[in-house]
C-alpha cells in the first residue's frame, strides 16, 4: 500500500491544538497542514505569539484563534482582520475553546496552565492528544475522574509514553511486569555534579537528540522530566511506582519498554522526532504517513544502555517519593519545579538550585488531600508563593539565609 493511500483511508477530523505556536504545537500544525483533506482545523490557542499564530490560522483555514495574553486580542484581530477566523483572548476563551466540539484536542500547553483547558476537554468527553505532562503530575486522580465520568479517551503524545501505549496490552494488565521508560541523559549526562554547578540556560536547553521548548529542555537536563514521567506512566498505565523503570538510551531509538511475565520485552523504535508519536494520536486507531526520517539501524550501528545515577539527578528519587506520597506532593514537585526552571531561565538561580527549590517544597509544604480542582489550584499557588519568596531571598543573599544553596 502506497503512502497516499494510507493518508486517504483517514475519516476527516475537525482538530483543536492548545498552545499551536510550541514545538509540539509546530509539529502538529505541519503534520495536519499535510493532510487538509483529512484534518480541518476548528482552533488554535496561544498565549502570546500573534503573528505566528495569525500565520497558522490563515494558512489552515482555522475557525477561531484564543490568545492567552488578553492584552494582545487587539494585534491579534489587526493581524487577522479581512479573514474570516473568530478572535477571543483570555484564560475562560481558551477553555471554551476546549469545549468546542471538535474530534481531537492536542493539549500542547506548557506546564499547569494547560489543566484547566485540558480538563475541560475531557469533561466532554473528547480524544485528547496529551503532550502537556504536567497536567496529569499535578491533577492526575482528578483527571482521571473526570475521564471515567465523561468517557474521554486520553492518547499520549510524550514518545515514551506513545511508544508504551503501543506495545502495553491493555486487555492482559496482569502479564504486564514492568514498564522501562527510556531517558537520553539530557546534556549533562556525563557531568560531575561540579560541573552542572555552572552550567547556564544557553547549555541546559541545548539537548543531544530533541529540538523542544525552553522548560521541557531544562527539565531534561536535571531529568525532572523523567520524573514527571514517572509519575505520568502512573496515571496513565495505572502501574505501581515499583514497576517503572529508568533505564538511560544516549541514541532516543528505542522510545521505551514493556516487559512482561514470559520474560519477553516489547518496544517501539524511531529516529527521535515528535511527529511520530503525534501522528500516532492524531490518526488513532489507524496510522498516517509522515515524512518522518526513516530509522536506519545499521548506520547507526550502535545503540547503547546505562543506569540512571539517582545521585548526580536526584530529581528522579524526588518523583518516586512525591508518587509514594501521593496527595498533594505531585503538585507540589510540579509547582516548585515550574518556578525554580523559569528562575533558571531568568539567569536568577543555578542549575543545581532548581532541584534544591524542588526537595525544599517537598519537605515544607503541608500535604492534602487532592479531590477537587480547588484543592490543586490552593496547593499549586501555595507553592509558587512559596518558591518564588526563596527564589527573591536566594537572589539577595546568595542563598545563605533562603537554605537553597545548602549543598546536598
Ligand atoms: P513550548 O514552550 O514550545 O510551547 C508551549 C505552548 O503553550 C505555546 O504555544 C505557548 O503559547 C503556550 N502557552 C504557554 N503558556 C501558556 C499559558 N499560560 N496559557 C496558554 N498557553 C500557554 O512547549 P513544548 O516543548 O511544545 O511543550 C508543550 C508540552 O508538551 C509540555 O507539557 C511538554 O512537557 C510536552 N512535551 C513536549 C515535547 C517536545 O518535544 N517539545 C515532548 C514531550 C512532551
Ligand atoms: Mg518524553
Amino acid at each position: 500500500m502506497t503512502a497516499s493511500s494510507l493518508e486517504i483511508s483517514l475519516p476527516p477530523r475537525r482538530i483543536t491544538i492548545l498552545g499551536s505556536t510550541g514545538s509540539i504545537g509546530c509539529s502538529t500544525v505541519d503534520l495536519v497542514g499535510r493532510q487538509p483533506e483529512v484534518f480541518a482545523v476548528d482552533t488554535l490557542t496561544a498565549f502570546s505569539n500573534v503573528s505566528l499564530l495569525a500565520k497558522q490560522a490563515r494558512e489552515l483555514g482555522a475557525k477561531l484563534v484564543v490568545i492567552g495574553d488578553e492584552n494582545r486580542f487587539k494585534e491579534l484581530k489587526d493581524a487577522l482582520s479581512g479573514s474570516s477566523v473568530e478572535v477571543a483572548a483570555g484564560r475562560n476563551a481558551l477553555i471554551e475553546a476546549a469545549m468546542r466540539p471538535s474530534d481531537f484536542v492536542m493539549a500542547a500547553i506548557v506546564g499547569a496552565a494547560g489543566l484547566e483547558p485540558t480538563l475541560a476537554a475531557v469533561c466532554r468527553g473528547a480524544t485528547v492528544g496529551l503532550a502537556n505532562k504536567e497536567c496529569l503530575v499535578c491533577a492526575g486522580d482528578l483527571m482521571k475522574a473526570e475521564m471515567e465520568k465523561s468517557g474521554a479517551t486520553l492518547l499520549p503524545v510524550d514518545s515514551e509514553h506513545s511508544a508504551i501505549y503501543q506495545v502495553f496490552d491493555f486487555d492482559r494488565r496482569e502479564a504486564v511486569e514492568s514498564i522501562i521508560l527510556t531517558a537520553s541523559g539530557g546534556p549533562f549526562r556525563t557531568y560531575t555534579q561540579a560541573q552542572m554547578e555552572n552550567v547556564t540556560p544557553e547549555q541546559a536547553v541545548a539537548h543531544p537528540n530533541w529540538d523542544m521548548g525552553a522548560k521541557i529542555s531544562v527539565d531534561s537536563a536535571t531529568m525532572m522530566n523523567k520524573g514527571l514521567e514517572i509519575i505520568e506512566a502512573y496515571h496513565l498505565f495505572g502501574i505501581e511506582s515499583e514497576k517503572i523503570q529508568i533505564l538511560v538510551h544516549p541514541q532516543s531509538v528505542i522510545h521505551s519498554c514493556v516487559t512482561y511475565v514470559d520474560g519477553s520485552v516489547l518496544s517501539q523504535m524511531g529516529v527521535p522526532d515528535m511527529r511520530t508519536p503525534i501522528a500516532y494520536s492524531l490518526a488513532w486507531p489507524r496510522r498516517m504517513a509522515t515524512p518522518v526520517e526513516r530509522l536506519d539501524l545499521a548506520s547507526i550501528a550502535k545503540l547503547t544502555f546505562e543506569a540512571p545515577d539517582f545521585k548526580r539527578f536526584p530529581s528522579l528519587s524526588m518523583a518516586y517519593q512525591a508518587l509514594k506520597s501521593g496527595g498533594s506532593a505531585p503538585t507540589i514537585l510540579n509547582a516548585a519545579n515550574e518556578v525554580a526552571v523559569a528562575a533558571f531561565l531568568d539567569g536568577k538561580i543555578g542549575f543545581l538550585d532548581i532541584v534544591r527549590v524542588v526537595e525544599k517544597a517537598l519537605e515544607r509544604m503541608p500535604s492534602k488531600p487532592m479531590a477537587t480542582l480547588a484543592h490543586v489550584h490552593e496547593i499549586d499557588t501555595m507553592t509558587r508563593d512559596m518558591a518564588s519568596d526563596w527564589i527573591v531571598d536566594f537572589a539577595r543573599t546568595g542563598g545563605a539565609s533562603s537554605g537553597i544553596a545548602v549543598s546536598r
